[in-house]
């Protein structure tokens, strides 16, 4: 057993790794090791994974054997001295970074390192940024920072030039399927799924192992094919934006509804002799900042659903494009071959990459928080009617 199982599809980054963790460990040539690390690499790619299990590496006295108390309480999430940051919101605030600086400064308890993952690195602001900056600057002597982002122009080149660069590539569908199999998928479900996600693998276990995600992408496989004119692109623009609305409120409800009784309960609420007016008056302005970042977690859950009905309409002219061209490839949506081949069919080749340039440049219009609304109006319109050049509304 090794926890570097779980980085699927990356020799590349594991090899990296495991250097690093030798010489942490105090064999194999010292230069192996430093104090900070980017991991960068597509979204699905395994970026935290990878980070996480590197910190297990780091912490456990076998350097990852997956099995001893240490590797487990990493993964659990436990380990006195591995500290993962995942940020909910769209932003990791100055105030939060100043606390993970002061908490790393402070010599491991258990393990020889202290490691700080913060995961979305990318979405720290300017002055969280430069407080971290700081702190990478001047390690503590046994503190490990690893940051995670997509690309390494997601952070500031002060922070970039002090890391070491690990990059993640999309991870190849034949380990994603594997992976699935370990897990207990059938083959041919983990190869369906390994396929329809595009090496995304949190998107592949889902579609393995959850109906409802499954029936959600088939319905969303089908929206640009129903479309027969400009009102139904609009139509179809309102609905795809419904459906990703509904869908990030699902999911978003539940640990709104958590993190506000817990709130609450912290000023007091239930307990004797206070009575609940005077909880909501004392909890009042930590309520209200509550409120706002689960707005903002909101948005950023529609953006994320969004982005992946946009990465199923690229799969699909993808394969409409192989058909094509004709090219001797497996298909990414095996399961909708029929309708690939009809879109094929009725257009050409040209109108199907105008169409593949329109959504790329969609996905890229949500991640630079263009309003979703707008984003998928201009993408049905497109989808429609491919232009050249997609034209974009920036
Ligand atoms: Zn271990």
């Amino acid at each position: 057993m090794s926890v570097w199982l779980d980085v699927v599809g990356q020799p590349a980054a594991v090899a990296q790794f495991e250097a690093a963790a030798a010489a942490a460990h105090g064999h194999g040539p010292a230069l192996g090791m430093t104090h900070a690390w980017l991991v960068t690499g597509p979204p699905g790619s395994g970026r935290s994974t990878a980070a996480v299990a590197f910190a297990a590496a780091l912490v456990c006295p076998q350097e990852g054997c997956a099995e001893c108390t240490a590797c487990r309480s990493v993964r659990a999430g436990s380990h006195p001295d591995v500290t993962v940051v995942r940020s909910t919101t769209l932003s990791h605030g100055k105030e939060q970074t100043k606390a993970l600086v002061l908490a790393a400064s402070g010599n491991p308890v258990t393990a020889p390192w202290r490691v700080m993952v913060i995961e979305d690195a990318d979405r720290l602001t300017e002055a969280a940024a430069n407080t971290l900056l700081k702190a990478i600057e001047e390690p503590a002597p046994a503190t490990v920072w690893v940051l995670c982002a997509p690309s390494t122009e997601d952070l500031l080149p002060t922070i970039r030039s002090r890391t070491r660069h690990v990059a993640l590539r999309v991870p190849p569908p034949a380990a994603v399927a594997a992976l699935l199999e370990r897990e207990g998928v059938d083959s041919a479900m983990a190869s369906f799924a390994a396929h329809a996600s595009q090496g995304h693998i949190g998107r592949a276990r889902a579609l393995a192992t959850d109906e409802e995600t499954r029936s959600r992408r088939a319905q969303i496989l089908k929206i640009p094919r129903l479309m027969t004119g400009i009102t139904d692109a609009y139509g179809m623009a309102h609905d795809l934006r419904k459906v990703a609305e509904e869908d990030a409120k699902g999911r978003t409800r539940q640990l709104d509804e958590t993190e506000n009784a817990e709130m609450l309960a912290a000023y007091g609420q239930g307990a004797e002799g206070i009575s609940a007016g005077r909880v909501k008056a004392l909890a009042g302005r930590s309520l209200s900042e509550l409120a706002k970042t689960q707005t903002q977690r909101a948005a950023r859950s529609v953006r994320d659903e969004l982005d992946r009905y946009f990465v199923d309409f690229l799969g699909f002219y993808r394969d409409v494009l192989t058909v094509q061209l004709g090219v001797d490839q497996p298909l990414i949506n095996i399961d909708v071959r029929p309708a690939v081949e009809q879109a094929a069919q009725a257009g050409d080749s040209g109108d199907t990459m105008k169409r593949i340039d329109a959504i790329t440049a969609a996905r890229a219009q949500l991640a630079g928080n263009v309003p979703p609304a707008l984003v998928c109006e201009s993408l049905m319109v497109q989808l429609l009617h491919p232009v050249s050049g997609s034209g974009v509304v920036r």
